[in-house]
């Protein structure tokens, strides 16, 4: 059977999903991003094939994807993680319905994309300015509180008070925030469900630039923290649907424009 591979190097994360000709996810692999993308991007290739028990001679059309696409030059092609995205998440959703919008929460940014009817994107707006409002924050919060970031969603949903506001708009004032509170006996839980609130209002902010459109879709790393899910959902108003790996969408979304535009090169020979 024909393969195809799409691979996302994120700024903490290195993603790699196989799909086969039915578009259908039938592996994937993720490992951290480090000093060295194109190494980490390799080992993690190898290791996913030999799980698969593949071989490159088994994949047709290798596309490259995120922030450090461009350094993968063996791939046929590469494309931008706002396009890669958009067509993972259309068909990641397949499911639930259709999708009007998309959160996307990365190491280090935060994305709200608008699709039209037809799944394209008409619009996006982006924070990669500021730490605050990205994994990245999550990750320095958790070893703040000396917790893991798997951690959090419990913690949250254990939190007995209202979520504490976290008033600073910078992520390492924020930090100081967080050390000041602990200082002043909050639980760990309450801190924790005032970041993932802190984090949802700043992320509804960025939606609306894009306008909220129902049927929304949340995906990157953090959306695998069902605290932060629930902050962002109350702060909308609104139910937002996590795809099964969140994590690995904008791969998916990759291989699948890969076996597109095989199957348009060869059909057009
Ligand atoms: P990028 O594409 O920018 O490399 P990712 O979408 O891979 O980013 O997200 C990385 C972030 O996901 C990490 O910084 C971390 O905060 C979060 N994350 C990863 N795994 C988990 C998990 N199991 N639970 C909660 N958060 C997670």
């Amino acid at each position: 059977m024909k393969h195809f591979i799409g691979i996302d190097i994120g700024s903490t994360a290195i993603k790699i999903s196989v799909i086969n000709e039915e578009k259908e996810l039938v592996g994937h692999r993720i490992s951290g991003s480090g000093s060295m993308f194109y190494k980490y991007a390799h080992q993690t290739l190898d290791e996913l094939l030999r799980e698969l028990n593949l071989t490159m001679d088994d994949i047709l059309y290798t596309v490259a994807t995120g922030y450090g696409r461009k350094l993968f030059k063996e791939a046929d092609e590469n494309i931008s993680e706002i396009t890669a995205n958009a067509i993972g998440a259309v068909h990641a959703a397949k499911d639930f319905g259709e999708i009007k919008t998309i959160i996307n929460i990365g190491g280090q940014d935060s994305k709200a994309i608008s699709l039209d009817d037809m799944g394209n994107v008409v619009n996006f707006a982006m924070n990669d300015r500021c730490a605050a409002g990205t994994g990245k924050f999550l990750d320095a919060c958790a070893m703040n509180l000396e917790i893991r970031v798997e951690e959090l969603e419990e913690r949250h949903f254990n939190s007995q008070g209202t979520p504490l506001s976290i008033n600073s708009t910078c992520a390492v004032f924020a930090e100081s925030e967080i050390v000041g509170l602990l200082g002043n006996s909050h639980s760990v839980e309450d801190i924790v469900s005032g970041v993932h609130y802190s984090i949802a209002k700043r992320i509804v902010k960025l939606v609306k630039r894009v306008g909220i459109k129902e049927g929304i879709y949340f995906d990157g790393g953090p959306a695998l923290n069902g605290g932060l899910v629930n902050a962002i959902e109350n702060e909308l108003g609104k139910q937002i649907f996590i795809p099964k790996f969140p994590q690995v969408t904008t791969s998916y979304g990759a291989a699948i424009l890969g076996l597109d535009s095989y199957n348009y090169q060869n059909d057009s020979l």
